[in-house]
C-alpha cells in the first residue's frame, strides 16, 4: 500500500491513471534515499517540493 505524502490517502496504481500521480525519487547528498508518491493535485498543493514533474 502506498500513501500520498501530502494527504496520506492511498495512491492507487492503475495504468490508465498514471498521469494522475507523481512519483518522486528523493536523493540525499547524491544518494538515493526513498520514493515519495503524490496525487498530481496534491503535488501542486504541496508546492512541487521536488520541482516540476516530468513525463
Ligand atoms: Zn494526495
Amino acid at each position: 500500500m502506498t500513501e500520498c505524502t501530502h494527504c496520506e490517502e492511498r495512491v492507487k496504481f492503475k495504468a490508465r491513471e498514471r498521469h494522475q500521480q507523481v512519483i518522486c525519487n528523493v536523493y540525499i547528498d547524491g544518494a538515493w534515499d526513498r520514493v515519495e508518491h503524490f496525487h498530481e493535485p496534491c503535488y501542486a498543493d504541496a508546492g512541487m517540493p521536488f520541482g516540476e514533474p516530468v513525463d
